[in-house]
């Protein structure tokens, strides 16, 4: 049976007269990768912050694995990591100065420091930085280490936002890559960003915020398709294989609006991942050279869009 790790109970979190988090019902199972998503304002640092038992909630419940957080934060917090969207680093201690310093304040001593400080340097992959200076970080590095101070003690929830803000490709690639060993190591991951696209990959489950309420939660490709009924797909193929694709697209019962290029054919698709294969399979027997099928990233973007903005002006209607 899947444990559930995170339960929010009618939990509500006001600022004065903002409602920053209006009444939410929500579960986690444990060992997900949950991408908490949300256009700015939505709530999601708030919600962190209160998971973190950083912010007391005005009203409602949280439950980590079962008991209440607010019973014990200390004992909590010993079993949470959090990276928070805006941190510092201590710009004059190394790397593994600055990571021993937290693990002091952990309560690690000796060689359990020693050893636990130079297993995190090896997860984040600093090795090649760990006795230079802080300062000497570029963005992505500074975000590693920052994830590497929240999993010194080996937490079983770790919760980070916005992490990947002002990450170019290939550090966010490389946080991930840490990010997927934390979760085999056992943890659980939740992980806030206002781009859906940017964490589609990363996710094993996503929740969908907006203004305080979830408009969406459950497994990444559920979410997906009922923002997205029809999927936007994209097909690359060699050259002199358009037509033939063509053909074998347009005879397709579930795909319509296709539109090509030199290589490329997007056309919308109404059906299942089964039925993407079948497609290709079809593609391939017709004598199609496929070079790529895949769901274009920029339609998942504007489905997310779309959604925010209907309730947005059902909210505001
Ligand atoms: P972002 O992506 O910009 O970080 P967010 O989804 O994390 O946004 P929150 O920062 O949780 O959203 O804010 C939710 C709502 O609560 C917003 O309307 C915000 O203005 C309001 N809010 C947040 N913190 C405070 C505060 N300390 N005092 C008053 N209002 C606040």
């Amino acid at each position: 049976m899947v444990k559930t790790i995170i339960e929010l109970r009618r939990l509500r979190k006001e600022y004065f007269n903002v409602v920053a988090l209006a009444d939410v019902d929500l579960s986690i199972p444990a060992g997900e990768i949950y991408g908490l998503i949300g256009p700015n304002g939505a709530g999601k640092t708030t919600l962190l912050r209160m998971l973190a038992t950083t912010l007391e909630p005005t009203a409602g419940r949280v439950l980590l694995e079962g008991k209440d957080l607010w019973d014990d934060p200390p004992g909590v917090r010993s079993v949470i990591g959090f990276m928070p969207d805006f941190f510092q680093v201590y710009r004059d201690l190394t790397v593994r100065e600055f990571l021993t310093f937290f693990a002091l304040a952990h309560g690690l001593r000796g060689a359990k420091l020693a050893h636990r400080v130079t297993d995190v340097i090896g997860l984040i992959g600093l090795e090649e930085k760990a006795d230079e200076l802080c300062k000497g970080l570029s963005r992505g590095m500074v975000q590693r280490l920052g994830l590497g101070r929240a999993v010194l003690h080996n937490p079983r929830l770790l919760l980070l936002d916005e992490p990947a803000s002002g990450l170019d490709p290939l550090a966010r690639a490389r946080l991930f890559a840490v990010l997927q060993r934390v979760r085999a190591e056992g943890a659980t991951i939740i992980i806030s960003s206002h781009i859906l696209a940017e964490l589609s990959g990363l996710c094993t489950s996503v929740g969908i915020m907006h203004q305080g309420v979830f408009l969406e939660s459950g497994p990444t490709e559920e979410v997906i398709r009922r923002l997205l009924p029809r999927r936007k797909l994209q097909l690359r193929v060699l050259e002199g294989s358009q037509t033939p694709a063509a053909n074998v697209l347009e005879k397709h019962e579930n795909v319509s609006m296709i539109q090509t290029d030199t290589t490329w054919l997007r056309f919308e698709f109404d059906g299942t991942d089964e039925t993407v294969s079948e497609l290709l399979d079809q593609l391939i027997a017709a004598g199609v050279r496929v070079v790529l099928l895949q769901e274009s990233a920029s339609s998942l973007h504007e489905a997310y869009i779309s959604i925010a903005e209907r309730n947005h002006h059902a909210v505001h209607a």
